[in-house]
């Protein structure tokens, strides 16, 4: 096949990565271990702050770990052995045998932070425009930066999404997601009795709630030290959803309000609303000390590249959480890149490859998520 000599062959490309999470972070990984020259740039100044959630550490994450040798992946994980049923008496409906294995944002994002050199990694650097046809990109306060290779992994609110493709919006599911962590040692025996081992659900009318133990704050995953993190999918109830996502500072945030952001009144409503659960999830919410809240969306983009920039991870599709993918996603999209270039001579094959494969991908799992949610919130 000719080659364009005004292109790179698909190989020791200068990539710039907009985004250092965990897109970002997986991307940068995966290319650098495949001989590119990855800088990555990200707007927050210092470390980013955790919402401390749970993430299903799905097996393509364990395995990109394992390979690019991050961490051992028993290291930073834990597992239920049972998914279960609860009736809202608290008894258990049903239950079958089922091995899950769980981690947490801020254990994986560490381990994944320390696995990329720091001379690459910029932080307080904000990407405010892209060009895909020359891969230059500029960064807030300084000159504008040529690369070969452009790729946005800046997540559902993306700016390089919104330039390439304005009308694709984040479309709110009409429900939310109210989160909790709690470290183990502070819940009663009775609650870690209750979850331990297990991956536990309770499914109401319109609305359902799960919980599963988590590796704890510093990555620790004896029984003791962990953390039990629940996850609850509930209407807006007749509430407003400006008001319940106008934080303490009183601005207006659009899809999240992180811990300890959330008004009293608005936590306490919840709380309230917790006495319609089983006992022993009634007690975990009370028994959490502080909550937070996501909007449930879906994003789909036409396509994940434009000539020599890419969307990746949550930047492109953002599928609801039911389908437990969005980290796993954002780590196949990574290592599809690096195999795509890996596996063609020109960059623009290795790009159209790509594209076809992960947008596929990402349209067929955010479908797959609109259905799962409709059907568990009742929203049909
Ligand atoms: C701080 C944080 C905590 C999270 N905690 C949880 C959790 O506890 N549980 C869970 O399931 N999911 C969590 N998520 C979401 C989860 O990381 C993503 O859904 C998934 O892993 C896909 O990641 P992503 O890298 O595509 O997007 P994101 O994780 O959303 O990351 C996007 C990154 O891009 C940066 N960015 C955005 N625009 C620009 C720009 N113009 N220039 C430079 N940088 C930019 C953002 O600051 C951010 O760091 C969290 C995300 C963040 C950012």
């Amino acid at each position: 096949m000719s080659q364009d000599q005004s292109r790179p062959s698909a190989s020791g490309l200068d990539v710039l990565i907009s985004g250092g999470s965990m897109g970002g972070l997986f991307t940068g990984i995966a290319l650098a271990r495949s001989g590119h020259s990855p800088t990555i740039y990200e707007r927050s100044a210092g470390a980013l702050e955790s919402r401390g959630g749970g993430i299903v550490a799905q097996q393509n994450i364990r395995r990109f770990l394992a390979d690019h040798d991050v961490v051992d992946p028993d290291a930073i994980t834990t597992r239920s052995h049972e998914r279960r049923f609860l009736t809202e008496s608290g008894d258990v409906e049903r239950a079958a045998p089922e091995t899950m294995v769980f981690t947490s944002w801020d254990a994986l994002y560490r381990q994944l932070r320390d696995a990329f050199p720091d001379e690459r990694y910029r932080t307080g650097a904000k990407i405010t425009s892209v060009s895909p046809e020359a891969a230059t990109a500029t960064i807030a306060d300084e000159a504008e930066r040529a690369a070969d290779l452009v790729v946005a992994a800046e997540g559902g609110q993306s700016t390089t999404r919104a330039q390439l493709y304005p009308d694709a919006e984040p479309e709110f599911a009409s429900y939310l997601a109210w989160r909790g962590v709690v470290d183990e040692a502070a819940l009663s025996t009775a609650c870690v009795e209750a979850f331990d081992g297990t991956f536990t659900f309770y499914q109401g009318a319109d609305h359902l709630i799960l919980a599963y133990f988590i590796p704890g704050a510093d990555g620790e995953t004896e029984p003791g030290s962990r953390r039990l993190n629940w996850v609850w999918y509930d209407t807006l109830d007749g509430r407003d959803r400006e008001a319940i996502f106008t934080d303490t500072s009183g601005t207006e945030r659009r899809l999240s309000v992180a811990p300890g952001r959330l008004r009293d009144p608005v936590r306490r409503r919840q709380r309230e609303r917790a006495a319609t659960l089983p006992p022993v999830f009634e007690t975990l919410v009370g028994e959490t000390p502080d909550l937070f809240v996501q909007a449930i969306y879906d994003l789909t983009v036409p396509s994940m590249v434009a000539d020599r920039a890419c969307l990746l991870g949550d930047a492109a599709f953002v599928a609801r959480p039911h389908t437990a993918a969005g980290t796993a996603k954002s780590a196949g999209d990574a290592t599809a890149l690096a195999d795509a270039l890996a596996s063609h001579e020109s960059v623009d094959d290795a790009l159209a490859a790509w594209n076809q494969r992960r947008t596929e991908y990402g349209t067929a799992l955010v479908d797959r998520g609109k259905k799962m949610g409709d059907e568990r919130l009742n929203l049909r």
